[in-house]
């Protein structure tokens, strides 16, 4: 089954919820990068966490960074995230795999470490970037990313967020959940919002009994306390290209352009987000020369 996001409010109008079945996404992610278990969910977190906070944004065609660090084995993680539902993003290191921690989960917290930040930033179309940042929760990335609503965005919020990883580093499932309370929720409302979420089975294990994104929902919420409004595919998406990489090239000091032309006789790139690889021959390569002094010469 395809990757989707479901969005819905609550039929009493006080809260807001997204849940995302994303196994297809985390694998290709898998692929692409080669991750290990505990690289595997902490960038497999992320992604989910930040598809589903692109989402939840009014504006389209908005989209969001997502940078965490901290300071863990895995290192640096970096995703890209659009209201359309595209995602990307890679991790500094890939190969990490841990004992599992007291619960007999994947310890992401060790993994991530929990001496750093969690940075968004939104670009909109005509508007300049914004980024924000808040101090690391827990390195779980669910519970980062609820308190990043909550303090830059002032949204009470809960967000779930797991990936299942199988012995031979394939993603059994991968998803999630934001909730977010909207201006006129009842204490009572979210006091019993948070202890269904409390009681559930770990989204994991929804997953892999082949639960769906509404059925998550349903059961925080109950059946027919939900109005579904959108239903979207997700997917691991990279817009790179030959041609984009030309562009960005094109940008580097016109000295360092012509040591690659001498030396190695032309030029080779890789994607971070998704591991393609560019090869410029030497031809190509004289061409983005000529592209970067004409870049030179117009700035001046
Ligand atoms: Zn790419």
């Amino acid at each position: 089954m395809k990757d989707y996001l479901v969005k819905a409010t609550t039929t009493d109008g006080m809260f807001r919820a997204y849940a995302v079945d994303a196994k297809e996404t985390i694998s290709t992610a898998q692929k692409d990068h080669d991750t290990w278990s505990a690289s595997s969910a902490a960038l497999g977190r992320t992604l989910i966490g930040s598809l589903m906070l692109a989402a939840s944004v009014d504006k389209s065609g908005e989209a969001i960074t997502v940078k965490i660090n901290g300071q863990g084995p895995v290192g640096g993680i970096v995703v890209d995230s659009d209201s359309k539902g595209h995602v990307k993003g890679y991790i500094q290191n890939p190969h990490v795999h841990l004992p599992l921690n007291k619960k007999h989960k994947i310890d992401v917290s060790k993994a991530v470490g929990v001496n750093g930040f969690l940075e968004v930033t939104r670009v909109s179309a005509n508007e300049d970037p914004y980024t924000s940042s808040v101090p690391l929760a827990s390195g779980e990335i669910g519970d980062d990313f609820t308190f990043y609503l909550a303090q830059s965005e002032q949204i009470p919020s809960a967000v779930g967020v797991s990936v299942f990883v199988n012995d031979d580093n394939s993603i059994g499932a991968a998803g999630g959940y934001l909730i977010q309370t909207l201006p006129g929720a009842s204490d009572d409302a979210i006091t019993k919002v948070i202890n269904r979420i409390k009681e559930m089975p770990m989204i994991s294990e929804l997953l892999l009994d082949h639960q769906t994104p509404e059925e998550m929902l349903e059961l925080i919420f109950g059946k027919n306390n939900l109005h579904f409004l959108d239903k979207m595919p997700v997917e691991f998406y990279c817009n790179c290209s030959k041609q984009k990489f030309a562009q960005d090239l094109a940008g580097i000091s016109v000295d360092q352009l012509e040591t690659m032309l001498k030396e190695d006789r032309g030029v080779s790139v890789t994607c971070n987000f998704c591991q393609s690889k560019y090869r410029y021959n030497e031809e190509e390569l004289r061409a983005i020369i000529a592209a970067a002094k004409q870049k030179k010469a117009s700035s001046k």
